[in-house]
């Protein structure tokens, strides 16, 4: 970055970095459930494909030690020349840190001790890369075709830390979502490319091209843009929903908006609160559909899909995507070591989606969408066990359907129901395991699980 914009980027985030400056004296006492805070500024070029970004973070120290280096895990880095660090501060000064391929380790000046928090500056910038591997929902994350630019973990992330463990690495990888981050608060002032529309979660605040989002108590922060978007909404109560289509999509907003709030309506009765007073869609060219905090991207071919029944990607797909802002987005878990724990969530929520609205199609989901089992792998297998998308999606996304509907059969429907529901309060904000689900299970139902683990899992 030139010192001429790194000048005017500078006024133009003057409020973002004022408002740390007020509220968030650094180092600080927090409560011991205090949970780390980022604040962005953002400059957008968007036919550059260019990201000039300060982000501040507040981290809270709630691991109970002193630590004395904080580990970001930056999936941006992981091709050479998009992620571009200039400097790491701490309290207004320059510190030490080492960026080795998606691991980012900032020395701390000092130790940090438990119940204090620290505010680390980075200054970075990210040159979007063109989506060339469709194959690849890890790539389509953080790219652009003609359409739209997609900004998915785009900065460097807060690596959970463990207790005895230490800070929790998360390095790339291109089968699956290599992403794990703890709930966070979120403010983000991104000043786009006139004329371009930018979609995010929270609560939006626009002047002209000046975007901020307020999303507080989310897994993570992504967001698309685009020039095209025509955008569809509905406030309902306190909730407002929105769908953001492609031009050529437009006249199937309504069937889009329709079928969101149908999903989210459904969640809501099913496994509890969804947290957020928005949630919204935008269409993103690529064939993939991405799951983020109060917002998500649904692929360009699921708008194609649609034939005028339910029995479709468009409709199929956004109860799935949908279904990610309970599991992965409120109750989170590991998506690279367990990424059954919301991707088979997320499969089976497809078919309880027909159940509710459109139990004609249900046979057809399971004969069409799942067919014969062939799972190359057990259910709990990490992501890096796979070497292609199609066994990935086979044991983890349809055989984790599998598993949770037999399970199901064996609880009964009320049991089953009563489970999810204490499963998805229980995890609310924070990252659950196969232990916790197995933990919870059990002060549900005193029925073995012995020949279902050992069917399914390792
Ligand atoms: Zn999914």
């Amino acid at each position: 970055m030139s010192n001429l914009l790194h000048a005017r980027l500078k006024n133009i985030i003057g409020l973002a970095v004022l408002l740390p400056l007020l509220g968030l004296p650094c180092p600080t006492t927090s409560a011991p459930n205090a949970i780390p805070h980022y604040e962005f500024a953002v400059r957008l070029n968007y036919s550059q494909h260019r990201l000039e970004a300060i982000q501040h973070v507040l981290v809270p120290n709630t691991f109970g030690v002193s630590v004395s280096d904080i580990v970001f895990n930056v999936p941006a880095s992981h091709q050479p020349g998009v992620f571009t660090l200039h400097s790491v501060k701490v309290d207004d000064v320059s510190v030490d840190y080492q960026l080795r391929n998606t691991i980012l380790r900032v020395q701390l000046p000092r130790p940090l001790s438990p119940a204090e928090s620290i505010r680390l500056d980075l200054d970075f910038n990210v040159r979007v890369p063109e989506l060339i591997n469709p194959q690849s929902f890890a790539e389509a994350n953080l790219a652009y075709t003609d359409d739209a630019l997609l900004v998915g973990y785009w900065y460097p992330l807060l690596a959970p830390y463990r207790s005895g463990v230490g800070w929790l690495e998360t390095p790339w990888y291109p089968i699956g979502d290599p992403f794990v981050s703890e709930s966070a608060d979120y403010t983000a002032i991104i000043t786009a490319t006139p004329g371009v529309t930018i979609v995010s979660g929270g609560e939006l605040i626009r002047q002209r091209n000046v975007w901020r989002y307020h999303l507080p108590h989310a897994r993570t922060f992504g967001f698309i843009a685009s020039p095209f978007y025509r955008t569809l909404s509905l406030t309902s109560g306190e909730k407002t929903y929105a769908v953001s289509v492609l031009p050529r999509h437009a006249a199937l907003a309504p069937i889009a908006l329709q079928t969101l709030i149908k999903a989210e309506r459904l969640f809501t009765g099913l496994y509890g609160t969804y947290p957020y007073r928005s949630l919204r869609v935008a269409e993103f060219s690529g064939p993939w559909s991405l799951e983020f905090a109060g917002f998500f991207v649904l692929g360009a071919n699921e708008f194609d899909d649609y034939d005028g029944t339910q029995r479709n990607r468009l409709i199929r797909i956004m109860a799935h995507e949908t279904s990610h802002q309970w599991w992965y987005g409120v109750a989170g878990n590991d998506q690279v070591r367990e990424p059954w724990l919301d991707e088979g969530l997320a499969r089976f929520n497809e078919v309880r989606y027909y159940e509710a609205f459109a139990p004609r199609d249900v046979a057809w989901w399971w004969q069409t969408v799942i067919g014969t089992p062939r799972p190359s792998d057990p259910l709990d297998s990490p992501s890096a066990a796979f070497t292609n998308h199609g066994d990935y999606l086979d044991s983890i996304y349809d055989q984790g359907a599998r598993y949770l509907d037999t399970l199901r059969t064996q609880l009964g429907p009320e049991t089953f129901n009563a489970f999810l529901r204490d499963l998805y309060r229980r995890s609310t904000f924070q990252l659950f395991t196969t232990e916790d689900f197995f933990e919870v299970l059990s002060a549900h139902t005193r029925l073995s699980q012995r020949t279902l683990k050992g069917r399914f899992f390792r």
